[in-house]
């Protein structure tokens, strides 16, 4: 499907509305909120999604779950939040202090009440009056699952695969639709000695390159780096492409832009294994790897190329998706 597919579609908001745009041409975007696929909530990145769209996402998670059925994986599922302890274990503050969520709540007494509501009332910055509240948004579905499972003690030398799924936050505001604040990561997620993580990777990276087939998806699979930030990021992201720790299955999708990242391929090496003291039966430190889907690119992505109506896909596309 091209950009001119798009034409004719109604700009939303008018001219005054958050999403207007000095363009006469409609975006991606534009087309999915005409739509009602997605939602607008007046923040970028942050959508309701339709019934048609929750139900392309649940054909998905489906279609994984039949993928990684020889897994034996351990189904673990969190609220999409985790303990600040946990958090600033895992050092994600260190690598990516700009994505980062945190959630704070007002912890006052009646006078600090009257405060925040005459704040609000003169239309003043209000969320100085909150505090703390300890709950951090979950940046990634694998991070909550390490501290539970270095809890459990040493894990066997064969290793173990959790199946992970939650929304994820990233403060990466955007008008590009596939670039959102609060979006679902389905993750599988290994554990083990070295061996067994790049074995895992090689053979998801296979199902990936199998899945996009299946749902008739262009795409390439590249080495990639995550957003690390500041300059010594840049050293760090180099390296993390040197030893090729990360891949990306990546998909057309926006208008004019390069491919975008529909699933990742990660090797963590023994980063979190040793953040989390997740030992291995032998004495050594565990070695982790995941695949990731970000269910709504994914949906994206299938919108994107086969039209935004479902019921005219082509019928193997459908199927795969358990007949949608
Ligand atoms: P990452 O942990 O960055 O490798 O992300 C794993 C997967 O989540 C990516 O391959 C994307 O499909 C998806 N993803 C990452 N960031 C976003 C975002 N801001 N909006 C939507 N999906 C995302
Ligand atoms: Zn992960």
């Amino acid at each position: 499907m091209d950009a001119h597919a798009f034409r004719g579609a109604e700009a939303i908001g008018g001219a005054g509305g958050l999403f207007a745009r000095a363009r006469a041409q409609p975006t991606y975007l534009d087309a999915l909120l005409s739509a009602g696929l997605l939602i607008e909530s007046g923040v970028p990145g942050l959508y309701g999604r339709s019934a048609v769209f929750e139900a392309i996402g649940d054909g998905l998670n489906a279609a994984i779950t039949r993928l990684g059925a020889d897994q034996e994986a351990e189904v673990l599922r969190f609220p999409p939040a985790m303990g600040l302890a946990d958090f600033e274990t895992s050092e994600y503050l260190k690598s990516f202090p700009q994505l980062a969520g945190t959630v704070h709540s007002f912890c006052g007494d009646e006078r600090a009440h009257r405060r925040l509501l005459a704040r609000l009332e003169d239309r003043q910055d209000w969320t100085d009056q909150q505090a703390p509240t300890g709950v951090v948004l979950t940046p990634a579905a694998c991070y909550p699952i390490y501290p539970v499972i270095a809890r459990r003690g040493p894990l066997p030398m064969t290793g173990k695969v959790v199946d992970v799924l939650s929304y994820c936050y990233r403060h990466e505001p955007s008008l590009e639709p596939t670039r959102m604040q609060l979006f679902r990561q389905r993750e599988y997620v290994c554990l083990g000695p070295p061996a067994r993580i790049l074995a895992f990777r090689q053979v998801w990276m296979e199902r990936g390159l199998q899945l996009a087939t299946a749902l008739q998806l262009p795409m390439e699979l590249d080495v990639a780096n995550d957003p690390f930030f500041g300059r010594g990021g840049k050293i760090v992201a180099d390296s993390q492409r040197e030893q090729k720790l990360k891949f990306e299955l990546l998909i057309p999708v926006n208008d004019g832009e390069p491919p975008t990242a529909c699933m990742s391929f990660n090797y963590h090496m023994d980063h979190f294994g040793a953040l989390w003291r997740i030992g291995l039966a032998d004495g050594g430190t565990a070695h982790t790897g995941c695949v990731g889907f970000g269910i709504e690119r994914l949906v994206l992505a299938l919108l994107r190329h086969h039209g935004l109506d479902p019921a005219r896909w082509p019928q193997p596309v459908r199927e795969t998706l358990g007949g949608l």
